[in-house]
């Protein structure tokens, strides 16, 4: 039973965890949060949410939060708690310093998807209106940028083509690559009440996740892949659509370049693309493969939902495109109950990505070098902007370990924990002279910082967020800063001690200059967000309510476009030494590098990450349920207890990333997917042996 007080005042917001985006009434007494009730008129939620959003809050008050800030001249040295005033001059003149030194580009930014829309926007405003530069970039680094590459060439816009509640409307669910029940579980349930209604399900995973057997719901196909297959698997299933004539070709010839899918065509209908000549490859039988296939193409509405099993990969944009690929040649864009999903793992990724925090693309996804796009925003914001792309993560920390990138600003963000290769991080990171994290706890980056300021939690702050079916949702203030400053605040504060000049009295007023410079936004301003609830982007003069469904009419881009996708093995291989792969994920109750989750009472149900090892290979390796395991890849060595499970297939294991003591990235390799340097987090070459422990 747990006790709680009686509320007398209470506030509409958004859950901060996950992109499905529950919204809750935040119950207060005075100050003090008392419950977090999910709200009945949520758009994405209807009333539910998930252990995380209903419990997860108390890392909000948790005794280890940094209140003040803090510098010091360098790393070695202990930290000083300095006034705001002190720590933001200083900062601000160590930006100067560092760039009157090295240059204009020795300088940048990391923006944060835990953050809200206004602040993304104003930390990539800092750096492009104040550093000068365009080195910014942000976590989808590390996550959906190949969603950003992928859905961006094929359809021409950067985002998922449904809402969830579109999923009502599918007879075939596809999801690979995800694991919703788990990381997105609002909208697993909603997946799974479908299903129980008789849609069909497929499931494209190396796990046996909940979905494909769990209570009431059991999937018409599984096809367990070898890590590190899935171009080759999809295009086996477009091998069979095509050859078998289920291609829908009405929809392609009014819909899509035709001459891009007859050569689309013509390459996935080549002998060696076949579910046969893929099978070892794969490890999935032909037979499975091709009737997963044709349930897709002739089982009705098909709409595919995926995650970061497609994206975390050294073909992660290749991957999505094949993806658009099969739902253009089946006719399965632009209607309810279809569609190509991204299943967004933070809260406001999409927003993120929609704000301009890539270093090659302003707010809206324009390129940096679009002339009538940069003048905007240069009379707009009084300056000269810079058409060159900047640096993308792994770029400044290279630059950095070459001498030519000095300083970055970290916000909300542990690089050290969630990016790959800890060891090239912290090389990065110790090269620069000044290195400032905001942040609600000192995490592992900070261990690298010369500056900290704390950062405010999304229940001290106004602005909004934007959710994996680009619904932008209000989080509203529920009490004030403990920190003194909200995020937004914080960065108006150092742009400001730079001379930017800048005076937003609230965020609304931030979200009417993204209104005013960003075409997708026309229609949004926080009177609207308040009228409707929320509105799906695009919200402009075509679609004044949002836009719950895209691509009806044609594509953002015209004509829908076939991408060859040809199947490249990645160069991290299994041999003697290394001979099992790992693949990584999440679990329920906790979060990314659980920060929050860890400091809430959800750990009971979590406490350490685990190594899921399939039975025959624990046992050929004498190792027994809960024994500790060291786990070698050739970037580096952890150790972690075993779970000896069938969920997993012989040579894979698979760990969740939870816990810092894991140092799961430190494992992880430096691959990373062509187009947009995703880190290649789900196929990393192991070896596992008995240990004594940490
Ligand atoms: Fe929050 Fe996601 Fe859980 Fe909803 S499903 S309560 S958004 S963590």
């Amino acid at each position: 039973v747990v006790e709680v007080g009686t509320p007398d005042r209470s506030v509409i917001t958004t859950c901060a965890y996950c992109g499905v985006g529950c919204t809750f009434r935040a119950e207060t007494r005075g100050e003090e949060l008392v419950r977090m009730v999910p709200w009945k008129d949520g758009k994405a939620n209807h009333g539910h949410s998930c252990v995380k959003g209903r419990f997860a809050w108390g890392y909000a008050q948790h005794k280890e939060r940094i209140l003040n800030p803090m510098i010091r001249a360098s790393v070695d040295e202990p930290w000083r708690e300095v006034s705001w005033d002190e720590a933001i001059a200083h900062t601000a003149s160590e930006f100067r310093r560092i760039q009157t030194k090295y240059g204009v580009r020795s300088i940048g930014g990391i923006t944060s998807s835990r953050c809200t829309n206004e602040e993304t926007f104003l930390v990539q405003k800092l750096i492009r209106q104040g550093f000068g530069n365009n080195n910014v970039d942000t976590c989808a680094r590390v996550c959906h940028s190949p969603t950003g590459y992928g859905l961006k060439t094929t359809f021409g816009t950067s985002a998922g083509t449904q809402d969830f509640d579109s999923v009502q409307y599918a007879d075939v669910i596809l999801v690979i690559g995800a694991n919703p029940t788990d990381a997105h579980p609002v909208f697993g349930s909603r997946m799974k009440q479908r299903l129980r209604e008789g849609a069909k399900l497929i499931v494209v995973d190396p796990r046996r996740i909940d979905l494909v057997k769990s209570p009431h719901v059991a999937a018409e196909h599984h096809l367990p892949l070898r890590p590190g297959t899935n171009v080759a698997l999809l295009t086996a299933m477009a091998h069979v659509i095509v050859t078998e004539g289920l291609a829908n070709e009405d929809y392609i010839r009014a819909r899509c370049e035709w001459d891009e899918y007859e050569d689309w065509a013509a390459f996935v209908s080549q002998r060696e693309r076949s579910p046969e000549a893929t099978e070892a490859l794969t490890g999935v039988p032909a037979a499975d493969v091709r009737a997963a296939a044709r349930l897709y193409a002739t089982g009705g509405n098909a709409a595919i939902y995926y995650g970061l099993g497609v994206t975390e990969h050294s073909q992660g944009s290749s991957t999505v495109m094949a993806i658009a690929n099969l739902a253009m040649a089946t006719g399965n864009v632009g209607r309810e109950g279809v569609g190509v999903n991204p299943l967004r793992g933070q809260n406001n990724v999409q927003g993120a990505c929609d704000m301009g925090s890539f270093p090659h693309e302003f707010s809206g996804y324009r390129h940096v070098s679009d002339e009538p796009t940069r003048k905007l925003f240069e009379q707009a914001w009084g300056v000269s902007l810079d058409a060159e792309p900047g640096l993308r993560i792994p770029n400044m920390l290279d630059a950095a370990t070459d001498g030519v990138f000095k300083g970055i600003f970290i916000q909300g963000e542990d690089i050290l924990q969630s990016d790959p290769n800890t060891h090239h991080v912290a090389a990065g990171l110790a090269a620069m002279e000044c290195v400032v994290v905001q942040d609600l706890f000192l995490n592992e980056t900070a261990n690298y910082a010369h500056v900290f300021l704390p950062g405010s939690t999304f229940l001290e702050k106004d602005g909004t967020f934007t959710n994996a079916e680009r619904r932008i949702q209000r989080v509203r203030k529920v009490m004030q800063p403990l920190n003194g400053y909200a995020d937004w605040e914080i960065v108006q504060l150092v742009a400001n001690a730079m001379g930017l000049g800048w005076s937003y009295a609230h965020p609304g007023e931030i979200m009417d200059e993204i209104a005013e410079l960003t075409p997708t936004f026309t229609n949004v301003s926080y009177d609207a967000l308040d009228r409707h609830g929320s509105l799906q982007w695009p919200a402009n003069a075509a679609a004044p309510d949002g836009t719950p469904t895209m691509h009806i009419e044609g594509f953002v881009r015209g004509k829908g476009k076939f991408v060859v996708t040809d199947y490249v093995p990645t160069d991290e291989k299994t041999g003697p030494r290394f001979p099992l792969l790992l693949t990584t994920g999440r679990i329920l109750s906790q979060y990314n590098v659980g920060a929050q989750t860890r400091r809430t009472e959800n750990v009971a149900w979590h406490p350490e990450d685990m190594l899921e090892i399939h039975p025959v290979d624990a046992e050929n390796r004498g190792v027994k349920e809960g024994d500790w395991v060291a786990l070698k890849s050739r970037a580096g060595e952890t150790t972690l207890r075993a779970h000896v499970t069938d969920r997993v297939a012989p040579g894979v294991v698979y760990t969740t990333f939870h816990h810092p003591d894991t140092q799961a990235n430190v494992i992880t390799t430096d691959y990373s997917d062509w187009a947009t340097n995703c880190p290649e987090y789900k196929v990393t070459a192991v070896q596992v042996g008995l240990s004594n422990g940490p």
